[in-house]
């Protein structure tokens, strides 16, 4: 009877299912924990919402205090969502809080602002989902990435493994939650005059996660030069939506 069992076992247990409400409320925890500090510091306390009702969005902060993150039920319908293809959204949305500028007035006449879209993205792969990643996990996760990525990231300047998986994770839950492929081996060569502060195509998320990874290092934070030449080697933030003009405003 066991050498039945053992095998339906796997088999069971192999079988990705969705999360539970308990799966993603800890990753939020976890990831509200690695930043807890440098929130209060900014008086930035936030409160979660369990919600049905958040528009479009799955996950949202909120403009204005006080601040809440609105987390939705719908992530429990995604049938192959882990808890790591979640790291990328919640980092994304602190990345509004803590990631810097350039900036975006939260409303019109009012002083207090948030970092635009693309600063929020760039924030998630730099700061955030690596602070998340044991090193165990990176190289669990490491092994799911194809032959080819591995070789197109390097190419692009991400050549840990710690690199290669935040890229690799930021990928799968873009593709996952926008349904829209992206290529690790293309970038997107639009060229924007001045920052662009809303949300950019899905290519150019990709290539602002890659250059946010390539770019770990906290001393170069306000590094304040493009790609110009489409070059990812010193993880600037890509000229799809960044304008260093911007910055150097502000
Ligand atoms: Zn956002």
């Amino acid at each position: 009877m066991k050498h039945i069992i053992f095998p339906l076992l796997l088999l069971v247990t192999n079988f990705t299912h969705a999360l539970t409400k308990e799966d993603v409320m800890s990753v939020w925890k976890s990831t509200h924990i690695a930043f807890y500090e440098e929130l209060i510091k900014k008086n930035e306390h936030i409160k979660t919402i369990w919600t049905d009702t958040v528009d479009d969005k799955l996950v949202a902060v909120s403009k204005g205090l006080p601040r809440e993150i609105k987390i939705s039920n719908r992530l429990l319908e995604f049938e192959n969502l882990r808890k790591v293809d979640l790291y990328n959204i919640f980092c994304h949305e602190l990345g509004h809080l803590l990631g810097g500028p350039p900036y975006l007035m939260e409303y019109p006449g009012d002083l207090r602002t948030i970092s635009v879209e693309g600063q929020a993205d760039y924030f998630a792969a730099k700061r955030c989902m690596g602070r998340l990643l044991p090193g165990i996990q990176v190289n669990e996760i490491y092994q799911e990435i194809s032959e080819d990525d591995r070789i197109g990231l390097r190419v692009r300047g991400c050549e840990t493994r710690r690199c290669q998986v935040i890229a690799h994770l930021s990928k799968r839950s873009l593709e996952l939650f926008t349904g829209e492929y992206v290529s690790i081996l293309e970038n997107d060569h639009h060229v924007v005059q001045r920052t662009y502060p809303y949300q950019n195509s899905a290519q150019c998320r990709l290539d602002t996660f890659i250059a946010g990874a390539v770019s770990s290092s906290e001393r170069n934070y306000y590094l304040a030069f493009t790609n110009y030449f489409n070059q990812f080697s010193n993880g600037q933030r890509p000229q799809c939506w960044f304008h260093p003009v911007d910055i150097l405003s502000i």
